[in-house]
């Protein structure tokens, strides 16, 4: 499974809808300083819930709608929603089709080759609301990571590294470093049984 696709509509610098395609392998974003490059990277986790807030370089939510007076701090008064959409591709079948269905609440998801998540966020006079789709059926968050948890994608992974995150790891002490190497092992999943199993 792989990202295809992400589509991008009034979030952060993206004012107009932008579908940034991805290749199977390896795709590389270069562009100057500011002009959107890790805006897209936190796109993609905050559709997919991988991230809070402060991960994706916002104060609060609503931070992520496309403002163009983000620059001066002023504040624009068009429609105050931002969505993003990734789209996954699953025609190796990673998901198979009952775990999505069983994820969407529902039969209708179409073919499940593709696999659709979409996050909207709105924001009214003195609220916002954010809501989750899965291939065009309404979800909660907790559908989502749980639907990609079971294809190893979750918030505590490494499946995203982020800038910093390099360094922070030469930096660390060798047993902090070795945390992180039992974690991708999966070898900490059974040093936590091992250690329920003791106090049993
Ligand atoms: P660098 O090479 O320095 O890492 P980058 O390409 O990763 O740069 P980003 O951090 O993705 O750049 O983009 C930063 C730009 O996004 C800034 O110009 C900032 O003003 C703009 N931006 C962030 N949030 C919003 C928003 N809500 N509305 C409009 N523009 C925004
Ligand atoms: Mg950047």
């Amino acid at each position: 499974m792989y990202i295809k696709a992400v589509v991008l509509d009034n979030f952060k610098s993206f004012g107009r809808k932008t579908k940034i395609p991805f290749y199977e392998d390896f795709t590389v974003i270069t562009g100057p300083n500011g002009s959107g490059k890790s805006n897209i990277i936190d796109a993609v986790l905050f559709a997919l819930g991988l991230a809070r807030t402060r991960g994706i370089r916002a104060e609060k939510l609503t931070d992520l709608i496309y403002n163009p007076g983000h620059e001066d701090g002023s504040n624009s008064s068009g429609p105050r929603e931002a969505t993003v959409e990734v789209v996954l591709d699953n025609s190796d079948g990673t998901l198979s089709r009952s775990q999505v269905v069983n994820a969407a609440g529902s039969e209708d998801v179409g073919d499940v080759d593709e696999i659709r998540i979409r996050r909207r966020v709105k924001e009214t006079e003195d609220n916002y609301y954010s809501y989750y789709y899965l291939n065009d059926r309404s979800v909660n968050l907790s559908d989502i990571q749980d639907l990609l948890a079971q294809a190893g994608v979750t918030p505590e992974g490494y499946n995203v590294v982020m800038q910093g995150d390099v360094t922070e790891i030469i930096n660390m002490t060798p047993h902090a470093r070795r945390e992180i190497i039992d974690e991708i092992a999966g070898v900490a999943e059974f040093d936590a049984k091992k250690e329920d199993a003791f106090e049993e």
